[in-house]
């Protein structure tokens, strides 16, 4: 089965159905299977074959949806970019993807244009204007002479363009991570991986066909919003798309109410914004059943708040990578409270081990890297071999993620293992400190970080937000409230109070951000 097939076949057994829904605009499983059919067809004319790649570049739209599921049925290979990049980002990733066609909203259509001018891009260029084209500031869609019309592309094309044989093991998206890390590598995922975790998804959560309505309100080019729409047509759910760009918690709490929106996943920095907004106990989200939350460590402070706030939900720990095509591990239903702070168990069709340095498991209650494998994890990096074999040394993928199982199986984060702090010999584990600074009432949020010494190897900074301005906390107060709870080695030595940790747009604190600027003198 491939990522599109479900579709035809929702669109011939529930095509009058609602699928997907952006504002106003609402489309049926039968209405976006034409349209998914039309714009394959308006790019295998304009020369796009199996195996090319197609640079999706993107806000939250209803036809980057189209595009994902165009580019799919060709048994081409669609590269979504963040739409935050700035072009010679842009220009990294079409070359190294090796693009020979781009699909562009409108209002990313000059970062696109100057991106290609650089490397001397040429090839088909399909621009769609979307809803955000003037609440983004970027006015009606441009016409640059590259580029053409999607709408006009899409009357012009077949809606009946015939079948193309596309197996299982052929790439379907080339993702990059967002390198939090390092440079973006393009995960590849196949339709093998995309269908089997969707399959996993659908069974883990118990989804029966048009069971629910999905809200996405995270971008699309991550892979928790694209693997949860993949799940929700596997399903013959209902997709309601918030356009993206700058998150809005009132935006999010407005369409689940008016859409009756039964299950959203956002990352835990959001679901943050939407729990402090005023009278948000009185809005009717009974309908929201499942409440997800991942992508980024959070602390069981937030989760209590969580949970008290929507009290009929299931509120869902994912955790996951690109790299596996979206979770690993999942935690819900009463065990959200009664194994608080951990990600839980793994999802059926992945086998999971904690190993040390020489791939030897770990006893229970220690600590270990995180490894995997199954039908879900991509095949490697486009174009780099060798970070391929690195990360798949001993025929396990290598997470990069130091956990602790329990001894009922429940998985703990403790430290993603580049951000581990070693300190006169002892490890220190960020998440744990970072926990405990976050509890301290005048403490909004907190990230922990090495700072090289020469007597100890490393020490901890500790990089801390205020929870209200007027009332910052001293480094006296939190050295005295680490006092009885975290080991003297764990305790900070150095504190620097600031307005707001930086984040990526997964809610990642950006700790590559807070070492450049411990360097420069500037924390
Ligand atoms: P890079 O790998 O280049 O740094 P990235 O961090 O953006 O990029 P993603 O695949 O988006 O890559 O993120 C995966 C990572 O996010 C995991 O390895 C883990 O560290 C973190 N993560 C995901 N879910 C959770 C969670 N529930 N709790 C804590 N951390 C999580």
């Amino acid at each position: 089965m491939t990522m599109s097939d479900q579709l035809a076949r929702h669109a011939r057994s529930r095509g009058a159905e609602v699928a997907l829904v952006l504002g106003d605009v609402r489309r049926t499983y039968r209405e976006c299977d034409e349209r998914v059919s039309r714009l394959a067809d308006a790019l295998r004319v304009r020369g796009v074959k199996s195996g090319d790649r197609v640079v999706l570049f993107t806000l939250n739209a209803l036809e980057a949806i189209e595009t994902y599921f165009a580019v799919a049925r060709l048994g081409a290979v669609c590269v979504p970019a963040n739409f935050r990049l700035a072009a010679d980002e842009l220009a990294y990733m079409l070359d190294d993807s090796g693009a020979s066609a781009v699909v562009v909203h409108g209002p990313l259509v000059e970062t696109m244009r100057t991106a290609r001018e650089a490397i001397g891009h040429t090839g088909p260029c399909l621009v769609y204007g979307g809803v955000l084209d003037d609440a983004e500031g970027g006015g009606a869609t441009q016409d640059p002479q590259d580029a053409e019309d999607y709408e006009q592309a899409l009357l012009a094309a077949s809606a009946d363009p015939g079948e193309t044989e596309v197996q299982e093991d052929t790439p379907a998206i080339i993702m990059y991570t967002s390198g939090t890390t390092g440079r973006p590598k393009g995960a590849v995922l196949t339709h093998r991986n995309l269908v089997m975790h969707a399959f996993s998804d659908a069974v883990n959560q118990g989804l029966a066909p048009g069971d629910r309505v999905l809200l996405v309100a995270t971008p699309l080019f991550h892979i928790g919003a694209l693997s949860s729409l993949l799940t929700n047509l596997l399903v013959g759910g209902r997709t309601v798309v918030l356009p993206s760009g700058r998150f809005d918690p009132v935006a999010v709490v407005d369409v689940l109410e008016a859409e009756r929106v039964s299950a959203c996943f956002l990352v835990p920095t959001q679901w943050q914004a939407v729990c402090g907004l005023p009278g948000i106990g009185r809005r009717d989200l009974s309908a929201l059943r499942n409440i997800g939350w991942g992508a980024a460590p959070a602390t069981t402070t937030f989760l209590r708040t969580l949970i008290d706030t929507f009290p009929h939900a299931d509120v869902t720990t994912t955790y996951g990578q690109t790299e596996c095509s979206g979770m690993l591990t999942l935690l819900r239903g009463a065990d959200a409270l009664r194994k608080i702070g951990s990600v839980g168990t793994p999802v059926p069709n992945v086998e999971v081990r904690v190993v040390d340095e020489r791939m030897n498991d770990v006893p229970c209650g220690e600590i270990g890297e995180f490894v995997y494998r199954g039908p879900m994890v991509s095949a490697g990096y486009w174009n780099k071999p060798e970070a391929t074999a690195e990360v798949f040394a001993g025929g396990w993928f290598h997470s990069g993620d130091l956990v602790r199982q329990d001894d009922e199986g429940y998985f703990y984060i403790v430290d993603r293992k580049k951000d581990m702090i070693i300190s006169g010999g002892e490890n220190i584990y960020c998440a744990e400190v970072e926990d405990v600074l976050a509890a301290h009432p005048k403490v909004r949020e907190a990230a922990l970080i090495a700072v090289p010494d020469e007597k100890w190897g490393e020490t901890p900074l500790a990089v801390v937000a205020a929870a209200t301005e007027d009332d910052p906390p001293t480094p006296a107060d939190l050295l005295a409230w680490c006092a009885d709870r975290l080991a003297r080695y764990k305790h900070p030595r150095h504190i620097a109070v600031v307005p707001l940790l930086p984040r990526n747009p997964s809610g990642k604190v950006l700790k590559t951000l807070l070492r450049s600027d411990r360097e420069a003198g500037r924390l």
